[in-house]
């Protein structure tokens, strides 16, 4: 049995938190390593029931700050590193593009050069399908790993750099390593500044829900666990070089996101309130999955199960999201 040595970066927040349980749990015989520097983003109350585990353990750091990433790498001996770190809201990279570029282009640049340094078996980069722009609502386009990129918010473009940055380690210095892109995630501790636990929350205070201009753009989600599955056949079958979309064919406009959560809570519709429309808010995401169908994954959720389980979860755990939003208020 391998007894693999895992870097998690990101995991205080919300993909790379449940991705770190997923491991934790999964591969009791892995030593599984969270560094998170604790942005605004970052919480460790959701771990506290991995606090006993011997194979889990946590590294405040900023992956930006190189002296400590390198020193980390060189007692760390790393096999793989698994990089969700990251500034994620759209609306945040458009009033502060900067942390954006020194956190997701920056951060990734340190974090491949200790890899390459210290030597690793793989290096996956997690991005996103916004890397790709956006598609008009004809139905049957899809974004596939051959779509050029086309970034359109300073988000994506961050994340596209570092997506050509990780490309050009493997090219250059033959670093082994993957990216995938995924759709738009929802699930268990979500950070409540994004649609669906916005919208969750909002709901559940019966306060009004702000919807960006008519509602109609669309996007591809996907269970955050079906997310983290995905990660984990990447990790250990992935082509080395080799890009993967993730997404499991579940386009819905806003609108329709919306609707779902505030009938399924039997609140009323007049919650809803159209606001100023998202400065180059994409008109459509929607993911082409067959090369990882073809590696073996396939997602357990459709929307509706998902979606169902989600809002019980945030009806349940209201404690977790009511602290955050405290927090947020007083900053
Ligand atoms: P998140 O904002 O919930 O979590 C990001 C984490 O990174 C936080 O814990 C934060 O503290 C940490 N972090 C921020 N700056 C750091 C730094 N300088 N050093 C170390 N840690 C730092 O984000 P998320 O939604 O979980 O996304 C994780 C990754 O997945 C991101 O790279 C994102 O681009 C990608 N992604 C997200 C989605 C989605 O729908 N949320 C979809 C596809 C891809």
């Amino acid at each position: 049995m391998n007894k693999y040595k895992v870097l998690i970066t990101g995991g205080a927040g919300f993909i790379g938190g449940n991705f770190v349980q997923y491991m934790v749990n999964k591969y009791p015989h892995y030593d599984i390593v969270n560094l998170d520097l604790l942005s605004y983003a970052g919480d460790l109350t959701k771990h506290i029931h991995l606090e006993t585990k011997e194979n889990y353990s946590f590294v405040q750091a900023d992956i930006a700050d190189r002296e400590t990433i390198m020193s980390l790498f060189e007692k760390g001996k790393f096999d793989f590193v698994v990089h969700f770190a990251a500034e994620s809201h759209v609306d945040r990279s458009i009033t502060d593009p900067a942390i954006f570029v020194r956190t997701n282009v920056m951060g990734t640049q340190v974090l491949l050069d200790a890899a390459k340094a210290f030597g690793i078996t793989k290096f996956v980069h997690v991005s996103t399908d916004e890397v790709y722009g956006e598609l008009d609502f004809d139905p049957t386009v899809f974004f596939t790993e051959d779509t050029p990129l086309q970034p359109n918010s300073p988000y994506s473009a961050s994340k596209a750099s570092s997506d050509l940055f990780v490309r050009a380690y493997y090219e250059t210095y033959g670093l082994p390593m993957n990216i995938t892109r995924c759709s738009n995630n929802y699930g268990p501790y979500h950070f409540p500044e994004k649609l669906i636990p916005l919208t969750i929350s909002k709901v559940l205070n019966d306060q009004k829900v702000p919807v960006y201009g008519d509602g109609r753009n669309i996007r591809d989600w996907l269970h955050v666990w079906d997310h983290c599955a995905a990660i984990d056949l990447v990790l250990h079958e992935g082509v080395s070089g080799e890009v993967y979309n993730v997404g499991g064919h579940n386009e819905r406009t806003n609108l329709e996101v919306v609707k779902t959560i505030i009938s399924t809570l039997g609140k009323s519709e007049d919650l809803i309130e159209f606001v100023t429309d998202r400065l180059g808010h994409d008109k459509r995401y929607a993911i082409d999955p067959s090369k990882l169908e073809r590696l073996g994954w396939k997602p357990t959720y459709t929307f509706e199960t998902g979606i169902a389980q989600t809002i019980k979860w945030y009806t349940d755990n209201a404690e977790w999201w009511q602290q955050i939003l405290s927090n947020e208020a007083h900053k």
